[in-house]
């Protein structure tokens, strides 16, 4: 048999298709679970069945999706690819629920438009790049690239926004703007909006519920943007668990054009590969004292990420945490407490004058583990009163504050701080992107972020909590 897309071999092996139905999803260009999500969410009289929307179902559920750090590897790359060796392709965009940072992808898909979509199309195919050709038409092509099904999408240039808008998804929010808008074919997604008589929504927000409503009261605020990051205050170095030396990630840093940024390696006691005993921590400091003189516009804070303790106390005595720039506190291990427990715990931590950042909040594991059961209104109340912030964790197994949650904590008052929490250097900047589209999730502006804010305000931040 030869390889089909994902969608269609599962209908077949599971028989929720015949020829003739097969035939209709193909002629509908119903290929895969997003068109099948949108064609279910437009109410299109195919998609009435009860045992497809039944397997449907199912297969979202099986079709094992990828952490959002993952997609953006096999999507750079393929984008990477196109780019290089398809000049007919411009504007080639990844699409999809990588593009509105969602931390689990069901669906890869990237975009692009050309003068001749056929054409395009066949240059993509000869690409030795793409393992194989799943489905293909004159504007469409799916492929295996890197073991992964990748949808991809060509259009005019007059109908590339609404090609865009489209596959961007959430099927919800598509049907919803198209039903206001009607038809029309746009060559931008502002047009889209625009002949929907709404301003444009950023990718990332229109999976809230009320984004429509926002945009129809004209409340789409200036969101944060990766430009807006001025340091980067959580990164690990091989002195606890990270990868690369502390010169390498201080060097890749400074070529990120960062003001500042803190080094935050694990406390002694702390679940971690390797963390710093008292030692090592005196021994950092030294070495981060001699390279301070080698990058004079990177200002280098050092740090340290405490674990809080089962009884709220922090791995650290209060002498040596004084005598650090920044301190950040997590609740790594549950210690099998329950949620009230758990809730004490950190408000403890958030109450402690040292402690100036809580680190993934909710300690999350995308995709294995849901966040702790705590009252997340207790916290966030406290973080404001305190002078506390709570960190969105850009590493794509936490993203922790969600966007959802970090929604509620700036308007509860609390100030955020967006991180890498990096363990190696290459990926310092991607992990920053990934928390910046984790924040724009939750409608984040670069005011509610301390990281946006220079280094004496960074200072003044922690000194004001100090002198508490
Ligand atoms: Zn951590
Ligand atoms: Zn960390």
């Amino acid at each position: 048999m030869a390889a089909l897309p994902f969608l269609l071999r599962r209908f077949r092996e599971l028989r929720v298709v015949d020829e003739t139905s097969e035939q209709a999803l193909i002629r509908e260009g119903i290929l895969t679970l997003a068109d099948l999500d949108l064609a279910i969410a437009d109410e299109r009289p195919l998609t009435a069945d009860a045992t497809l929307r039944r397997a449907a179902g199912m297969l979202g559920q099986e079709a094992r999706p990828l952490t959002l750090g993952r997609a953006w590897d096999v999507l750079d790359g393929l984008i990477d690819s196109l780019t290089r060796n398809c000049p007919l392709l411009h504007s080639i965009e990844a699409s999809g629920p990588a593009r509105r940072a969602e931390p689990v992808v069901s669906g890869l898909v990237v975009v692009a438009r050309a003068a001749d979509p056929a054409r395009a199309i066949e240059s993509i195919a000869a690409l030795p790049t793409i393992t194989d050709v799943l489905h293909r038409t004159l504007r469409r092509i799916l492929v295996l690239f890197e073991g992964c099904e990748v949808d991809i999408r060509v259009a005019t240039a007059d109908e590339y926004g609404s090609l865009l808008f489209t596959t961007t998804g959430p099927a919800r929010h598509v049907v919803d703007v198209l039903k206001r808008r009607g038809p029309r074919l746009s060559a931008s997604e502002t047009e889209v909006y625009t002949n929907a008589g709404l301003p444009y929504l950023p990718a990332e927000t229109r999976d809230s519920p009320d984004a429509i409503d926002r945009a129809v009261r004209r409340d789409v605020p200036h969101l944060i943007r990766r430009e807006d990051i001025r340091g980067d205050l959580h990164m690990h170095t091989t002195y606890s668990d990270g990868r690369d030396t502390l010169r390498r990630m201080i060097e890749s840093s400074h070529a990120l054009g960062y003001e500042y940024i803190a080094i935050t390696d694990h406390s002694e006691h702390s679940a971690a590969s390797r963390s710093l005993t008292l030692d090592d921590l005196a021994r950092q400091r030294d070495e981060i004292a001699e390279l301070r003189g080698a990058t004079r516009d990177l200002t280098i804070l050092h740090g340290i990420e405490v674990d809080i303790l089962p009884d709220g106390s922090l791995d650290c005595p209060d002498a040596v945490l004084e005598s650090l720039d920044i301190v950040l506190a997590s609740l790594h291990d549950s210690a099998g407490q329950d949620g009230a427990e758990l809730t004490r715990r950190c408000l403890e931590a958030i109450r402690h004058p040292l402690v100036n950042v809580i680190t993934h909040p909710a300690n999350q594991l995308v995709g294995r583990r849901p966040g702790y059961d705590m009252d997340y209104a207790a916290i966030y109340e406290a973080a404001a009163e305190t002078g506390t912030a709570l960190e969105i964790d850009g590493a794509p197994s936490h993203l922790d504050l969600s966007g959802e949650r970090a929604r509620e904590a700036v308007e509860a008052g609390a100030t955020v701080v967006i991180d890498s929490d990096c363990h190696r250097c290459r990926a310092l900047d991607r992990q920053m992107q990934m928390g910046v589209g984790t924040a724009r999730r939750g409608w984040i502006e670069p005011g509610q972020v301390l990281n946006t804010r220079s280094l004496p305000d960074v200072r003044a931040f922690i000194a004001r909590k100090r002198a508490r």
